[in-house]
């Protein structure tokens, strides 16, 4: 059937998206590094798709602005970044199959490790492609997760040294409470301290020493040792309430744009359950945004939006595929809108940790649970 050609791609913008500054990470993570020593090396963490961010232009981006390595959750996001021709250190933090061995070798990747079984099934790897492999060793001073517990690190690291074909390059822990107990994180910093201390004795060299996350970079420069790692801090969310010593630019916006508007009378209703009933003529507008795309239905009721430049509250439950919000006080909103979520319109801004705050919820968890099928844009840098 013959139609009249006409230019379709306008309308095959989609519904919803995010826009990720690359220039605000570089400013963050120019920011970082003026606050740590000059000899203290910056790692920039891009799991998680860099936070919901796109790891691809933020990696790019880091590597050109200076950052000493990036660090990823797995093998497979370390292969994502050496495909997409991005060369430099990278640390894999996760912890290891034996299947995988191979690829941390082919790939030349760097692997935390604190068991002898992936330290053995890395070092038969490396003498298979007879090359070396390079490990940051992983302790475990409280956190509980990965890694050898503290006191039983120097037998471990006894067994390492006969296995050929590993270069260990760092010995690092985590912080598991540093946002909410000095106390804590005093402890773990004496355990991993007196690690190091029994390595020096018994002439082990560490490599990079590392603890810092972004909260341990804040509250605890005693923790910055050679190298910090940094995450949340680089896309411009705090991970604690206090005030930065830097001034951070948050680098996502999610946008979508009003899809419809109707007036409801006194005593309607708005969405399922009718949690929302209105009090006065209400104009309602619909944003094709929804828990399917990770804005969290506990935000039913409570989160605010931009539109034109204001602020606007979602009524109702958030469904599925949509949310609403009332317009009544921004008369010239109109269909087509285009309406931010996260992220600045005019003056307004509306931060991951505002909707984090009404969500009971950490920042963190805002950002990396935008659903990867949200079309990332990005500009600014790389
Ligand atoms: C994710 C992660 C980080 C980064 O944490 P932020 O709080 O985002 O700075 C640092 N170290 C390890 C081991 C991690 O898993």
């Amino acid at each position: 059937m013959d139609r009249p050609t006409e230019n379709l791609t306008g309308a095959m913008a989609p519904p919803v998206w995010i826009e990720t500054d690359c220039s605000a990470i570089v400013h963050n993570f120019k920011q970082i590094r003026r606050w740590v020593s000059p000899g203290v090396k910056i790692l920039t963490v891009v799991k998680a798709n860099a936070y919901g961010h796109g790891i691809l232009p933020v990696s790019r981006a880091l590597v050109e602005a200076g950052a000493d390595l990036l660090a990823v959750a797995s093998v497979v996001e370390g292969v994502t970044l050496r495909q997409a021709g991005i060369a430099g250190k990278i640390l894999v933090l996760g912890q290891l199959l034996p299947d995988e061995a191979p690829l941390v070798v082919h790939y030349d990747l760097t692997q935390a490790l604190g068991d002898e079984q992936s330290a053995r099934a890395l070092s038969a790897a490396a003498v298979r492609f007879q090359k070396t492999v390079a490990i940051h060793l992983k302790i475990d001073t409280g956190m509980g997760r990965y890694g050898v517990w503290h006191e039983e690190a120097m037998p471990l690291l006894e067994r390492l040294t006969d296995l050929p074909g590993l270069k260990r390059e760092g010995v690092f822990t985590h912080f598991s409470s540093a946002g909410q107990s000095v106390q804590v994180s005093e402890e773990q910093m004496a355990r991993y301290n007196r690690l190091l201390e029994r390595m020096a004795q018994r002439h082990y060299a560490p490599g990079l020493r590392h603890l810092a996350n972004s909260v341990g970079l804040i509250r605890f420069p005693e923790s910055h040792w050679d190298l910090v790692r940094t995450g949340l801090l680089l896309y411009g969310a705090s991970p604690v309430k206090e005030n930065q010593p830097f001034m951070l630019e948050p680098a996502l916006t999610l946008k979508s744009r009003i899809r419809f508007i109707k007036l409801i009378q006194t005593g309607q209703t708005v969405s399922y359950g009718g949690t929302f009933k209105a009090e006065r003529p209400t104009a309602v507008a619909t944003i094709p945004v929804g828990y399917a795309h990770g804005y969290p239905r506990t935000l039913s009721n409570k989160a605010e939006l931009l539109v034109r430049g204001r602020r606007v509250r979602v009524i109702g439950k958030i469904t599925m595929e949509d949310l609403m919000i009332d317009v009544t006080e921004v008369p010239e909103a109109a269909i087509g809108d285009e309406v931010v979520l996260i992220g600045r319109q005019g003056n307004e801004r509306i931060t991951a940790e505002e909707l984090a705050m009404h969500a009971r919820t950490i920042p963190y968890e805002i950002l990396v649970g935008l659903s990867a099928n949200i079309p990332r844009l990005s500009a600014g840098a790389a």
